[in-house]
């Protein structure tokens, strides 16, 4: 017969996250134990509710509660202008500089041959559509700085321009080979503003 020991189930689970390695997914599991009833029954409510609640925006493919998005939808947001980033939590990022009143784009990748990801992989053919409504001005590619990124602009570019927009690529301040995710705002803002046209 199987011992079954919940603490150790626990670790190997915590250990899945990223980011969070063996000695890490030992300290939370025992904090974990530690920690009152009512708190581990909040924590696993609001992790059903993630699952349960957040979906993907049908038009720009941003995680929301609500279909389409927030930033797809208000009136305060320029349609326009369209920022096109890798990852949903890109999207804060550029968020944060509070500079950006337009709209986004979310890619959910970058093109990576080497880890088999081409561009059917990734939502561009959503993002050519949204182009070729014809309301969109200009499209800022604000894929992160690394090889694969750089790469996925340069694609993007070439599909993007003969559709009529502006196509930008954010400035370069931002260290190469980083994470928007990781970049403080000022940098960010910098970036935004120094964005040139491909
Ligand atoms: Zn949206």
């Amino acid at each position: 017969m199987k011992h079954i020991d919940p603490l150790a189930d626990l670790v190997t689970a915590l250990q899945r996250l990223p980011g969070i390695g063996a000695k890490s997914a030992q300290r939370l599991a025992y904090h974990l134990l530690k920690t009152p009833r009512e708190e581990i029954d909040a924590l696993a409510a609001a992790m059903l509710s993630v699952k349960d609640r957040v979906t993907y925006c049908s038009i720009c493919g941003n995680i929301t509660d609500v279909d389409p998005c927030s930033y797809c939808t208000s009136p305060d947001r320029d349609g326009r202008i369209v920022c096109v980033v890798e990852q949903p939590e890109n999207v804060s990022a550029v968020e944060r500089t509070r500079g950006f009143r337009g709209r986004y784009h979310v890619l959910m990748g970058t093109i990576s041959p080497l880890q088999g990801i081409g561009p059917d992989d990734l939502k561009i053919k959503s993002l050519l559509a949204r182009v070729a409504g014809g309301e969109i001005t200009e499209i800022i590619l604000a894929t992160n700085p690394t090889v694969e990124g750089e790469a996925t602009a340069l694609y993007l570019a070439r599909l993007l321009k003969p559709l009529g927009p502006k196509v930008t690529r954010i400035a370069m301040g931002i260290p190469v080979g980083s994470d928007l995710d990781y970049t403080d705002e000022f940098t960010m803002s910098k970036a935004m503003e120094g964005r040139r046209e491909l």
